[in-house]
């Protein structure tokens, strides 16, 4: 089977409106972009990936149509490892990672479809995965800087059956009020995500009041984000530490893991290279006893095949939702949780393709 054609296909994601507007890197936004990788084969099998997109998605569209694409056009589509290998090798003068992975990620990811379409088995267990109807997910708030929304948002989650919750604030108000209305509610745990804004020390400083919240991890606390033993600091000083979005090659994730520097490493599988790298990152994080908590804030192929991923490895713990409702989806509404569970799709491949007609309505490149 033949690769025919490898384009990008963006389109532009609505929040649905009367809802508070979340900061995207600062900015108040109600929309974001998704960058799909469509891949066209001899056989009239068609693949979907996605490549992460946020802020940089031209970039990763031209790498894929200007320099990856021709690489592709006559290659084995089932051959998969021998492809990426090809490929790796191709751009590496241009990076190891960034913009010319996110492009490979999705790549790889549409190629894991084309593999389950030509085998009719889903992803999850063409990795060797048992049948797996659910798995849990966490609601991963958006940033909203602002402590009554903040309140508001974590209870609306909890009604809707999440018992596991993750915000993206800073502020002390903020994560204190959010840890109560868990607290209030039976329980269920709170992790804190602050995107890397602290130096060691500022770190060592902003997490003491935090540990007697019982946090379950405090995400990138530190930056740069590559510095494993301040992470490894933060962690000692009683606060579980989560990180692994922004560790984007997998030899610095081997350093990570064979480091035990933090508690919960974080592959994404938009970014680090696809399913590929991702399900080694996994099965090394597993054999070494270092808990996985995937980074999956997207919502389409990239989404879809972190579920797969967690559904193949028994000991790969939640999904990662963000806590948004859109106003449509090509790829449906499987997203929204039941019961604070997301359906494993159990068709071939990803097992969801994108509807045409939502896709082409909201196609902005
Ligand atoms: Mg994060």
């Amino acid at each position: 089977m033949k690769i025919t054609q490898v384009s990008g296909v963006v389109y532009r994601q609505q929040f649905k409106p009367g809802g508070p507007t979340p900061k995207f890197a600062g900015e108040g936004r109600n929309t974001f972009e998704t960058l799909l990788v469509k891949v066209e084969t001899d056989e009239g099998i068609v693949g979907w990936g996605e490549a992460f997109p946020h802020r940089v998605w031209p970039a990763v569209k031209s790498l894929l149509e200007s320099l990856i694409a021709p690489v592709c056009i006559g290659a084995d589509a089932s051959d998969i490892p021998a492809l990426m290998k090809r490929l790796i090798y191709h751009v590496h003068g241009v990076g190891r990672a960034g913009p010319v992975m996110y492009a490979l990620s999705g790549l790889d990811i549409a190629l894991w479809d084309i593999l389950g379409k030509s085998k009719s088995l889903p992803i999850y267990q063409l990795l060797g995965g048992k049948p797996c109807a659910k798995l849990p997910a966490y609601a991963s708030l958006l940033k909203y800087n602002d402590t009554d929304i903040v309140v508001r948002t974590c209870k609306e989650a909890l009604d809707r059956g999440y018992s596991e919750l993750k915000i993206h604030e800073t502020g002390r108000a903020e994560i204190t009020a959010a840890a109560q209305v868990l607290r209030r509610h039976n329980g269920g745990s709170l992790m804190v995500d602050v995107n890397a804004p602290w130096t060691p020390s500022e770190a060592l400083s902003a997490v003491a009041p935090l540990r007697e919240l019982g946090l379950k991890w405090i995400e990138e606390p530190v930056w740069p984000p590559e510095d494993f033993e301040a992470a490894r600091q933060i962690s000692l000083a009683g606060v579980p530490v989560a990180i692994g979005e922004n560790v984007l090659t997998p030899s610095d994730f081997a350093r990570l893991i064979d480091s035990r520097s933090v508690d919960y490493v974080q592959p994404s599988v938009t970014k680090i290279g696809g399913i590929s790298i991702a399900r080694d990152i996994i099965a090394a994080a597993n054999a070494a006893n270092v808990a996985v908590a995937p980074h999956s804030a997207y919502f389409g192929p990239g989404l879809i095949a972190t579920a797969h991923l967690a559904a193949a490895f028994g000991r790969a713990p939640m999904v990662e939702r963000l806590y948004c409702d859109l106003t449509e989806s090509p790829f449906g509404d499987w997203y929204e949780p039941v019961d604070g569970h997301l359906a494993v799709p159990q068709g071939p491949g990803l097992g969801i393709d994108p509807d045409p007609a939502i896709l082409e309505k909201l196609r902005v490149a």
